[in-house]
């Protein structure tokens, strides 16, 4: 999918932080862009300023731990742009809860929007991409968390994203088993300026303290890395792109 211009994006969780600087890169490059998250109003606000500069957006508001929403959004994206081409799997939260102290509610969040909500929205783009014979891409993010445990408090949250890992190489031996033309890669990022600390630990000190400590990744770095996998010419499919803030130690 090297020219983007015409096509049809959904990001999941574009109502913040990577997601939403995803849709802004996606769309710039001339895709129609679906805005997937709980909040509607970031999801309209962010809408009104890509249709300023030209875009075709749809709002579909989805929490993707309800499989009737996921599967509503893909109904909504068939109705209005025919089909998908591009999925970017970016919803996602980390919440402190160690294994020996942690709330089972947390557990079953993270689980459920990172692992499960990211399997329904892969399994309806598949069977979308398939029925229309396109050579479509699954973007499925990860963390540098899905390589390795980065500390106490991230047990689950890491097994989220080790588990994204995983799945993304299982959808790849299920797409070459079919010799399918559709491509699935993953983005495993350090930190990122978002609101995921925040999320995580509770508090917006918890975000001021890492961005204190050095410069972390911007949103859109982590969005142009998206852009370029989903650029690369047909027979070139990108597996995982691990990217770090220079000054990152572990
Ligand atoms: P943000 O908190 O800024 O964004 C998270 C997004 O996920 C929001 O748009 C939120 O939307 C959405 N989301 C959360 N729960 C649900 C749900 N149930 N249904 C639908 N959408 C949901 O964090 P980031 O941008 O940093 O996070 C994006 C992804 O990047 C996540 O998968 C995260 O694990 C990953 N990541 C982040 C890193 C970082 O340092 N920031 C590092 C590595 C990976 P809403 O609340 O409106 O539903």
């Amino acid at each position: 999918m090297e020219n983007l211009a015409g096509r049809t994006a959904i990001v999941t969780g574009a109502s913040s932080g990577i997601g939403e600087a995803v849709a802004r890169t996606l769309a710039e490059a001339g895709m129609r862009v679906a805005l997937a998250a709980r909040r509607r109003e970031r999801l309209e606000d962010l809408a009104a300023v890509l249709r300023r500069h030209g875009a075709e957006v749809l709002v579909q508001p989805t929490d993707v731990r309800r499989e009737a929403d996921v599967r509503a959004l893909f109904a909504a994206v068939r109705e209005r742009f025919g089909g998908v081409d591009v999925l970017v799997n970016n919803a996602g939260l980390g919440l402190a809860a160690p294994i020996s102290s942690g709330e089972t509610e947390r557990w079953r969040t993270m689980l459920e929007v990172n692992v499960l909500g990211l399997c329904i929205a892969s399994r309806e783009a598949l069977q979308d991409m398939e029925r229309r014979g396109v050579a479509g891409h699954v973007v499925n993010v990860s963390s540098m968390a899905g390589h390795r445990v980065p500390g106490i408090d991230s047990a689950v949250y890491s097994g989220t994203k080790f588990a994204v890992r995983a799945i993304t190489e299982g959808m790849r031996q299920e797409l070459r088993a079919k010799q399918s033309p559709v491509r699935v890669s993953c983005v495993s990022p350090g930190y990122v300026e978002t609101e995921f600390a925040e999320v995580f630990a509770g508090t917006k000190q918890a975000a001021a303290k890492t961005s204190a400590r050095m410069k972390v990744l911007e949103a859109k770095d982590v969005a142009e890395v998206v852009r370029w996998i989903v650029t690369q010419p047909a027979h070139v499919e990108v597996h995982d792109v691990l990217v770090r803030p220079t000054e990152q130690r572990n």
